[in-house]
């Protein structure tokens, strides 16, 4: 661990952000351009993650598969809209085995067209509908601007590929699997979220409709958590994805994607992580206590030790992730900040006096300093520890909702939009012209972030064309 001052979130929120990443262990720079390498620390949180996404998508009737990684280029040429959107971001393969290929292959960006390419030769009859497949795995897009977690060239990520007889069915996957992502980042992630419809402007290339769950990070920028597509039967029609209907009609399906990635692991750090380091919820962190045994002496160890044994055991007995740092290398007070600069969100200190007194010290990551220590009995110790860790990740959510609730307003006129959005999001009427959406942009470099969900009934003008606007919408820039 390096032993420099950690900058603050204040000073330099983006070298802050940089450094944690680093110095937590998550991810390191590989030696190739805009790559990254996930350490076993960031892994753990991803595998976390994973488990905690996928088995809700289990309990909503989908399975998992495995797709190629390359895509023939003409798969993409097929959907004019789709590689007209990743072109520019393509990495594509001209040579194999020493030879130059017939068609180059590309490594895939998105995978809508190679599953579509399946579909069409699966899918026979409305008795074979709905398909509902994920896949896990990781896709390379060339983006030329690059942050740990946040963008690289190559990340991993989940891509949910579904087929339905309706576009009702399809309709309702797209907003099934997108309150399934509010779900996970909002209870898991402890990161409030807003569900909402991009504009036409911001959406998936070749879909008709996408969603997105949009949170605030701690800089006030705005980051997209996940999104789900509608793709209506675009991607059917490139890729003859048809099925004979009830009425022995050939039909072609309604196909819908939905994706998302360990940027979440960056919007983790961003929304909860403070000047001391990662603050991980409880419900996602590899470790979710660690234990310091405190001792000066042979004598005092043999008294400690025992304890920390027992302690741990009960703690693995009812679940709880836990690592105990025994290092004798090193100090306890260096270890109390190894620990806080890697997040893990409860500590234990057990000492000589705890020992005496039949109790141990606990210290809550979310809650720094004296305020976040508190004393409890070894008694009935591991309820009381699950319990302090469902408060925390209950606590890390709430904080993170009113510091993000505070920092929307809803503007005046145009002038206060420019200034809202300096420093937070605005919330307020559009017209859904492409026009004011540009102008906003061009003006402020904030974008349409999602038409919500929930949409207030009033009437009203666009904030800034002043015609009849029915939407309300969020502005903000973002990651
Ligand atoms: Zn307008």
């Amino acid at each position: 661990m390096s032993t420099d001052k950690l900058p603050t979130r204040e000073e330099n929120f983006s070298e802050w952000y940089n450094q944690i990443v680093l110095r937590a262990e998550m991810a390191d720079y590989a030696p190739i351009r805009g790559c990254m390498v996930a350490r076993p620390y960031g892994w753990a949180l991803w595998e976390n993650m994973q488990q905690a996404l996928d088995r809700r998508f289990k309990e909503t009737g989908h399975v998992n598969a495995a797709f190629p990684l390359f895509i023939p280029m003409s798969f993409l040429e097929k959907e004019k809209e789709h590689i007209e959107g990743f072109s520019p971001e393509l990495a594509v393969v001209t040579h194999g085995g020493g030879s130059k290929l017939e068609e180059p292959l590309v490594v895939r960006p998105t995978s809508e067209t190679i599953i579509g390419y399946m579909y069409a030769k699966w899918i026979k009859s409305y008795r074979d509908l709905p398909i509902l497949i994920n896949q896990w795995g990781s896709v390379v897009r060339w983006e030329m601007r690059t942050r740990l977690f946040l963008r690289t060239l190559e990340f991993y990520w989940q891509e949910g590929h579904t087929a339905h007889a309706t576009a009702e069915e399809a309709q309702e996957e797209t907003l099934r699997m997108l309150g399934v992502y509010a779900d996970f980042v909002i209870n898991d992630v402890a990161v409030p979220v807003i569900q909402g419809v991009k504009s036409e402007s911001e959406k998936f290339a070749g879909a008709v409709q996408s969603t997105t769950i949009e949170a605030m990070m701690g800089d006030r920028r705005a980051l997209q958590a996940g999104t789900s597509h509608f793709m209506g039967q675009n991607f059917a029609r490139a890729f003859d994805i048809q099925f004979l209907d009830w009425n022995n009609q050939l039909q072609h399906a309604w196909t819908t994607s939905w994706g998302l990635s360990w940027r979440v692991i960056g919007a983790m750090i961003m929304t909860h992580g403070d000047n001391q380091g990662l603050v991980l919820p409880p419900k996602l962190a590899p470790f979710q206590v660690v234990i310091v045994p405190i001792f000066r002496d042979d004598n005092e160890k043999s008294a400690v030790l025992p304890v920390v044994e027992r302690v741990s055991a009960e703690l693995k007995g009812v679940g709880c992730r836990i690592r105990v740092d025994d290092r004798e290398e090193v100090t306890p007070g260096f270890k109390f900040n190894d620990w806080e600069m890697r997040g893990v969100p409860l500590r234990i200190e057990i000492g000589p006096k705890d020992v005496q007194k039949n109790s141990v010290a606990l210290a809550r990551r979310d809650i720094p300093g004296k305020p976040g220590k508190s004393f409890i009995s070894q008694e009935g110790l591991a309820s009381q520890v699950m319990e302090m860790l469902n408060t925390i990740q209950g606590s890390m959510l709430e904080r993170a909702t009113t510091f993000r609730d505070s920092h929307i307003h809803e503007p005046a006129g145009y002038a206060d939009l420019t200034e809202i959005v300096k420093d937070g999001w605005a919330y307020t009427r559009w017209c859904g012209d492409a026009e004011c959406e540009a102008k906003v942009k061009e003006d402020t470099k904030a974008t349409i972030r999602c038409l919500p969900l929930e949409q207030p009934e009033a009437d009203g003008v666009c904030i800034q064309c002043g015609k009849p606007a029915a939407n309300w919408a969020y502005f903000a820039r973002a990651y």
